[in-house]
């Protein structure tokens, strides 16, 4: 289980989570649309939630239906190029 970044993140990036994540595993380059979450590090401890502008964190099994693929997304960006 994980947090996961969903669709509102992408052009905002404003980095709030990343200020509050105890275990530093928000990620993203300059070029990229959005922040991910690299699951294999989160702790679930739910700091990014709320300190989100725009709602675009949730834990995995409640991310909204129209952004499930984001779930996938968060965790391919992490994976490393075979
Ligand atoms: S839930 Fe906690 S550990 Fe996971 S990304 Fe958010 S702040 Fe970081
Ligand atoms: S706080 Fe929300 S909008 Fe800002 S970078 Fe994190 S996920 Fe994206």
């Amino acid at each position: 289980m994980a947090y996961i970044i969903c669709e509102p993140c992408v052009g905002v990036k404003d980095k709030a989570c990343v200020e509050v994540c105890p275990v530093d595993c928000i990620h993203g380059k300059e070029t990229d649309d959005m922040l991910y979450i690299n699951p294999d590090e989160c702790i679930d401890c739910g700091a990014c939630e709320p300190v989100c502008p725009v709602t675009a964190i949730f834990i995995e099994e409640e991310v909204p239906d129209k952004w499930k693929s984001y779930v996938e997304k968060n965790k391919a960006y992490f994976k490393k190029p075979a």
